[in-house]
């Protein structure tokens, strides 16, 4: 019932060629994959993000932006806005990815905001929740998950939270190559079910896709996948090398 969506996302990586060879070349090998079978995207830097909407040209790989802010303009030098992202083509823009939570400092409420405004400006969220190794270890990823989920998305409808793809990702497993077990995500995704079904109502909680990210490879994507409420995968260092990024794409489907 819920379509698999893969999303790719390159953080501070890649350079202007790199960035559009990868974007063709995703776009010629995932014919046939990408939109019939599996929603894939990716998320480059926002100085790439135009040029790789245009080598994405004809293809149904959809690009979503690393960030946003939440107002449309003004004096908020460095900002980029949602009317900005729409502009150039992006369908998807990531809120609340722990890069941006423990490194940058995001806060609930800013990335509420983040998420509000990219839904009221017709992108599409993936909102980013996730508990670090010791909220794990003090049995503390429930409460953690429970905050960033609700606290992610107060103040907005069932209605439009229709429009938002929830990513778990435990913070211990990004770019540290350990992975949470298929059972551990598949835990966690049933709670985040359970929980928007409480928040909302069954049906949203059963249309919401609940994307898995943490060190995804092409040997644990399938497994990963094979979870009854794991819809899809948010792909970080894997996404950056075509031959990996098309494999968990096939596993995917
Ligand atoms: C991410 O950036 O969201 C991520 C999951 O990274 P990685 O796959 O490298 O762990």
């Amino acid at each position: 019932m819920r379509k698999p969506f893969v999303a790719g996302n390159w953080k501070m990586n890649m350079d202007g060629r790199s960035s559009v060879d990868l974007a063709k070349r995703l776009a010629s090998e995932s014919v046939g994959i990408a939109d019939q079978k599996v929603t894939v995207a990716i998320c480059p830097p926002f100085v790439y993000l135009q040029a790789v909407v245009k080598a994405l040209d004809g293809s149904s790989i959809a690009v979503g932006a690393q960030d946003s802010y939440f107002e449309p303009n003004g004096a908020f030098t460095g900002e980029i806005s949602i009317p900005m992202l729409k502009d150039i083509g992006c369908t998807y823009c990531l809120c609340g990815h722990s890069e941006r939570r423990h490194v940058i400092g995001e806060t609930d409420e800013l990335i509420n905001q983040k998420v509000t405004s990219a839904i009221n400006g017709g992108l599409l969220p993936i909102l980013c929740v996730g508990e670090l190794l010791n909220e794990r270890e003090a049995s503390k990823t429930e409460e953690v998950v429970t905050r960033h989920v609700k606290e992610g998305l107060a103040g907005l409808s069932a209605e439009k939270v229709s429009a938002v793809t929830i990513a778990y990702e435990p913070v211990w497993a990004i770019g540290t190559g350990l992975t949470a077990t298929p059972q551990q995500a598949q835990e966690v995704h049933d709670f985040i079910r359970k929980l928007l079904a409480q928040m909302y109502d069954e049906q949203l909680a059963q249309e919401i896709r609940i994307q898995y990210g943490g060190s995804v490879k092409p040997g644990n994507a399938a497994e990963l996948m094979s979870q009854k409420d794991v819809d899809g995968l948010l792909v970080g260092g894997a996404s950056l090398k075509a031959d990996d990024f098309l494999a968990i794409i096939k596993a995917a489907v």
